[in-house]
C-alpha cells in the first residue's frame, strides 16, 4: 500500500513538474501562414519565425499554401477552429481574406499581415514588413547605375519593365518605388522602353511565376529586339530575374561581344547570389528574413501581453479600408561589391552555400 501511495505521490509530483513546464512555455498559440515554399524567403521567414516564437514561450502552427488561394483560406479557417491567438499572415492574394478576418475577429484573434498587406478588412492590427517603395527605388538605382557602368556611350538606353503579381499590395509599390527613379530618365529620352510596355496592369506577373517573365521576355525580344540591343531589365524579384535572364542567354546575350543587360532582382536567394558571382544578374535586394521574423514576434508579445507594438509607420499602408499601423525595416542593395558582407558576415549564408 505504501509502494502504491508512492508511485501515486510521485506521478503527482511528475505531472505537477510537467504541468509547470509546460505552464512556462505557454504564452499563446501562433497561427503562422505563410504563400509558399516554391521560393526560399518563405521558408526562411517560417522558420525563423518558428524558432523565435518558440524561444520566446509560444506555441506555433506554421502552414505554407503553395500560392492556392483556397488552401490557404482553408489553412486560415483551419488555425481559427484551432483556436489560435494571433494569425500571422502572408496572403497569396491580399484582397481575398475578408470573411476569413471577420470569422477571426468574432474569435477574438489578433491579426498581423505580414509583409505583405491584407486589404479590404478593417481585422489587421498591424503590419510588419520592409520599406517596399525604396526596395523599387534601390532596384531602379542599381540599374541605372549598372547603365552607366557597362553601356556608358550607348544612350539611349533599351530597357523593359517587370512587375510583381498583381494581387500581391508590394508590387505596385515594387514597380512605383522603381518608377519614381526610371520616369524621368524616360521623360528625358536617357531610357527607352522600346516595347513601349509599361504600368503595372501590363507589366504585371501573376503569383511571381518566373516561367511566365521568361516567356514574355522571349516575346519581347523576337518582337522589339531583332535589330536592337536590349541594355536594361527592371525585374522586381529574383525568382523572375532567373527565368529573364536564361531568355537572354538563350538568344545569345552574356557570350561573344554580345554584353548581358543590367538585370535587378529582390530577396538574395541562393540562385540569384551565383548569378552575381557568374556576372550575370547585377544586383539584388536583400531583406533580412531574421529580423522580419523578430519585428513580427515583438509585435505579437506585446499585443498578447497587453503593451503596445512597437511601430515606425502610421501613413503609407491604407489598406482600402483603414491605415494599418507598420513597422517597416530597412532593405539593402546587394551587388559584386558588397554580397560577401551582407550576405556572408551576417550569418544569413555560409561561403559554401552561395559558391
Ligand atoms: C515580397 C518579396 C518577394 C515576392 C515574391 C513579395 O511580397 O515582399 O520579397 O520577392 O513577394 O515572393
Amino acid at each position: 500500500m505504501r509502494k502504491i501511495t508512492s508511485v501515486f505521490a510521485s506521478l503527482a509530483l511528475g505531472a505537477t513538474l510537467f504541468a509547470g513546464a509546460a505552464e512556462a512555455q505557454d504564452k499563446g498559440y501562433v497561427g503562422i501562414a505563410m504563400p509558399t515554399k516554391s521560393s526560399a524567403r518563405w521558408i526562411s521567414d517560417g522558420g525563423s519565425m518558428v524558432e523565435q516564437f518558440e524561444a520566446a514561450g509560444y506555441t506555433t502552427d506554421l502552414q505554407y499554401a503553395e500560392d492556392d488561394i483556397p488552401n490557404q483560406l482553408a489553412q486560415i479557417e483551419n488555425m481559427i477552429t484551432k483556436g489560435v491567438n494571433v494569425l500571422v499572415i502572408a496572403a497569396i492574394d491580399g484582397t481575398t481574406l475578408s470573411n476569413a478576418l471577420e470569422n477571426a475577429n468574432a474569435a477574438d484573434i489578433k491579426v498581423i499581415a505580414y509583409d505583405r498587406l491584407i486589404r479590404d478588412s478593417e481585422y489587421v492590427d498591424y503590419y510588419a514588413t520592409f520599406d517596399n517603395f525604396k526596395v523599387g527605388v534601390q532596384q531602379a538605382t542599381s540599374l541605372v547605375n549598372g547603365l552607366k557602368e557597362r553601356f556608358p556611350d550607348e544612350k539611349p538606353w533599351n530597357v523593359e519593365l517587370f512587375g510583381g503579381s498583381p494581387d500581391d499590395n508590394n508590387a505596385y509599390f515594387f514597380y512605383n518605388g522603381g518608377m519614381s527613379v526610371l520616369q524621368p530618365l524616360i521623360d528625358s529620352g536617357d531610357i527607352v522602353v522600346v516595347s513601349g510596355q509599361e504600368g503595372m496592369d501590363t507589366v504585371g506577373t501573376l503569383r511571381w511565376d518566373g516561367a511566365v517573365a521568361q516567356s514574355r521576355m522571349d516575346n519581347l525580344l523576337s518582337a522589339h529586339y531583332t535589330d536592337k540591343q536590349l541594355h536594361g531589365v527592371l525585374s522586381p524579384y529574383d525568382g523572375l530575374s532567373i527565368g529573364i535572364l536564361s531568355s537572354l542567354k538563350g538568344v545569345g546575350y552574356g557570350s561573344g561581344d554580345l554584353e548581358m543587360p543590367i538585370v535587378s532582382g529582390q530577396d538574395a536567394e541562393v540562385p540569384s547570389v551565383k548569378s552575381i558571382l557568374a556576372g550575370e544578374q547585377y544586383s539584388t535586394i536583400f531583406k533580412d528574413t531574421r529580423e522580419l521574423a523578430r519585428v513580427t514576434v515583438g509585435m505579437v508579445d506585446a499585443l498578447l501581453q497587453g503593451s503596445e507594438p512597437e511601430i515606425n509607420d502610421t501613413e503609407t499602408y491604407d489598406n482600402g479600408v483603414k491605415v494599418v499601423p507598420s513597422y517597416l525595416l530597412e532593405p539593402m542593395l546587394v551587388d559584386a561589391s558588397n554580397w560577401e558582407e551582407a550576405l556572408i558576415g551576417s550569418g544569413y549564408y555560409t561561403e559554401d552555400q552561395v559558391k
